[in-house]
């Protein structure tokens, strides 16, 4: 695969710094649950890589599941209404959930999510999302663990895209030509 900047990408965070902060959460998550069993919800498919790696980190008893949503209205007036395209196998009753993001922007999907999930009567919920890009929140989430706060930017790489391209570059890249 040719390099990010022969793509006309500009490499943000190096794959390096991912596979570190992951490691860093992952011993704070080990160090809030003590042992207990952890249910990790991995919203498709930006959040896939990200996953895959805090999930191989975690010294815990930890289960997976998956849930996909779309978004309308998203662009320059987010309306804030989410659709789940795909749910979750298995009832979150009783167990101690942490919600998978790759990226937290205007905040409207996660916010929306939590409240969905929270009303299945979860023990706990928390948050982890990867990247948080403060400036566009619109919807404020409470948000547990956070990999990186970013700038104001179109980003792609360590599973996310752009129409499908770019989720296999292991880096986190900013696309220039792509408003935020
Ligand atoms: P929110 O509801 O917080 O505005 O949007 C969250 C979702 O928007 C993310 O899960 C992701 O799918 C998408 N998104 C937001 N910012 C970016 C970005 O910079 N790059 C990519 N590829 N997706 C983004």
């Amino acid at each position: 695969m040719p390099k990010a900047s022969q793509q006309g990408l500009k490499v943000l965070l190096r794959h390096s710094r991912i596979r570190q902060r992951v490691r860093q959460l992952a011993r704070q998550i080990e160090r809030d649950y003590k042992g207990q069993p952890l249910h990790l919800i991995c919203i498709l498919k930006g959040a896939c890589i990200f996953l895959a790696d805090l999930l191989r980190e975690l010294k815990l008893p930890v289960s997976v599941d998956f849930i996909a949503v779309s978004s309308y209205g998203k662009g320059s007036l987010p309306s804030g209404e989410v659709r789940i395209t795909k749910d979750l196998d298995q009832s979150i009753e009783g167990l101690n959930v942490i919600i998978v993001e790759d990226i937290l922007d205007t905040g409207l999907t996660l916010n929306y999510l939590y409240r969905i999930l929270q009303s299945r009567k979860p023990k706990t919920l928390k948050i982890a999302a990867l990247l948080d890009k403060p400036a566009r929140r619109i919807k404020e989430v409470p948000v547990d663990y956070i990999g990186f706060k970013i700038p104001d930017a179109f980003v792609v790489g360590y599973g996310l895209d752009y129409g499908e391209r770019y989720r296999n570059l292991p880096d986190v890249c900013v696309v220039p030509t792509v408003e935020a």
